[in-house]
C-alpha cells in the first residue's frame, strides 16, 4: 500500500491491517487524525480506545515513518485491552514495541531541516556555523573548534539552509 491514508476511514482500515498483519488480533476502534497534536506523532486514548495521528507526520514524513507510529500505538492498545503493563515504561510494552518494530520516538516535527533558527553565528576563521535559538555574548563565547570570536551572520534562517 503505497498511497498514504488521508482520511480518517483510510486511516482505521490502514490500522486495521496493521493490527492484523503484524499483532494478531484485531484493532476494534477507531483511528483519526488530530491536527492539534503538536510534538507527538500519535497518541492512544484510554478512555475511548481511539488512535488518534498527527497528520503533519504525512506533510514531512512518509509511510514507513506513519507506520512505525501506528505500531506504537497499537502496542499501547492492545497491551491496554488485555490488561498488561501498557505504559512507555513497562517492560511488557518494551518488548511488544522490539517485536512489532513500532517507533520509539516519535519523528521531530517539524523535522530538523524545517526549524527556523534566530541567530546564525559563523566562525570566519574555520567556517564552523553556530545556529542559535537565542543571542550569544560573542565577546565571550568563541568558537569551539578554533576559539577565534564569532560573527552573526543571519536572522530567522531555515536549517535547511545551512549547509553543513
Ligand atoms: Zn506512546
Ligand atoms: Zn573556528
Amino acid at each position: 500500500m503505497a498511497r498514504l491514508p488521508q482520511t480518517d476511514a483510510e486511516l482505521t482500515a490502514l490500522v486495521r491491517s496493521v493490527s492484523t498483519e503484524t499483532f494478531h488480533r484485531p484493532f476494534t476502534h477507531q483511528a483519526l487524525y488530530n491536527r492539534r497534536l503538536r510534538t507527538t506523532g500519535g497518541r492512544y486514548r484510554l478512555r475511548d480506545h481511539n488512535i488518534e495521528i498527527n497528520p503533519h507526520l504525512l506533510q514531512y514524513y512518509g509511510l514507513p515513518e506513519l507506520l512505525g507510529v501506528i505500531k506504537h500505538e497499537l502496542c499501547h492498545y492492545h497491551l491496554h485491552l488485555l490488561h498488561g503493563g501498557y505504559q512507555h515504561k513497562d517492560a511488557d510494552f518494551k518488548k511488544l514495541l522490539a517485536a512489532t518494530g513500532g517507533s520509539r520516538f516519535a519523528p521531530p516535527m517539524p523535522p530538523r531541516e524545517d526549524r527556523t533558527v534566530n541567530y546564525l553565528y559563523i566562525c570566519p576563521q574555520c567556517q564552523a556555523k553556530y545556529p542559535r535559538q537565542r543571542r550569544i555574548d560573542t565577546r565571550r563565547f568563541v568558537c569551539g573548534r578554533c576559539h577565534h570570536r564569532l560573527e552573526l551572520v543571519g536572522l530567522d534562517v531555515k536549517m535547511s539552509q545551512i549547509s553543513a
